[in-house]
């Protein structure tokens, strides 16, 4: 689904991804941990084509179209989301119409009609109660006052509408105390299906003991320096980083 060759990244000249490779199937779960510093989001905000960052070397390939050669809007319309580690506010637009108007541009993209109101509602109304929020925040300004948990409960409820094929959350768990997360996690396995994949970063491995990966990834200094399954995830929480890196310059 995904395949990450060789990619270099800079931004404002300062380089910070240095020959990165990833690949990702359908139906996987990866995670990528990692010190702070060391370019997990900008990772993630590369594929999803955020602005800003200067891509000087390698490919990114998204069911084998050449993701970096499309614009943001088209990358989210071919299935790839990115929801954030601070996400936005948007005051003066309600929650539910940017829900709609984006599940509608993604039903366009395939040639589509507009989801009728009461189906939507119903699937709105629905996701809402998966992700315990209450539905006054669907009539409020998208984020506007939300709490750090509830933001992240929205993502998540996005994504659960949108139903994206391959789901990118960044540092979804920080901020959130034990239920929220609880929440959050259990929507991402909500989302969890054979043809969808999940790119989870994070650097607690608490949020793994929720969302079991397949695959755990550490990136160090901009390159993945080691990968593993889930138990790699409770290795570098018992020893933390350092011993990945020596080990990857020996
Ligand atoms: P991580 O998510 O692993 O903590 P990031 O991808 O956010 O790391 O950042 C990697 C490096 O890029 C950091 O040193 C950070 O300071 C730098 N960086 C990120 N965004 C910018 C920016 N807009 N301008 C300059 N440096 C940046
Ligand atoms: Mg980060």
């Amino acid at each position: 689904m995904l395949e990450v060759k060789d990619l270099h990244v800079t931004i404002e000249d300062k380089v910070i991804l240095k020959g990165l490779n990833l690949t990702i199937n359908a139906g996987e779960v990866h995670a990528i941990m990692g010190p702070n510093g060391a370019g997990k989001s900008t990772l993630s905000a590369v594929i999803a084509g955020k602005d800003g960052y200067e891509v000087t070397q390698g490919t990114i390939l998204f069911e084998g179209q050449d993701v970096l050669e499309m614009e943001i809007e088209e990358r989210a319309r071919a299935g790839l989301l990115l929801g954030f580690q601070y996400p936005i506010e948007i005051p003066g637009v309600k929650n539910i119409y940017l829900l709609k108007a984006a599940l509608n541009a993604q039903r366009a993209a395939r040639g589509e009609g507009e989801i009728p109101a009461p189906e939507f509602m119903k699937l709105v109304r629905e996701k809402s109660a998966e992700m315990k929020m209450d539905p006054s925040f669907l009539q409020r300004a998208v984020n506007e006052g939300f709490s750090g948990g509830e933001k992240k409960r929205n993502e998540i409820l996005q994504m659960l509408i949108l139903q994206p094929k391959l789901a990118m959350l960044d540092e979804i768990d920080s901020g959130l105390d034990i239920d929220a997360m609880k929440v959050v996690a259990d929507g991402v396995n909500s989302l969890r299906n054979a043809d969808r994949a999940i790119l989870l970063v994070t650097h607690y491995q608490r949020l793994l003991n929720h969302i079991v990966p397949d695959h755990v990834h550490v990136l160090v200094d901009g390159r993945i320096v080691k990968s593993g399954g889930k138990e790699l995830a409770l290795e570098l929480e018992d020893r933390g980083y350092d011993w990945v890196l020596e080990e990857s310059v020996a």
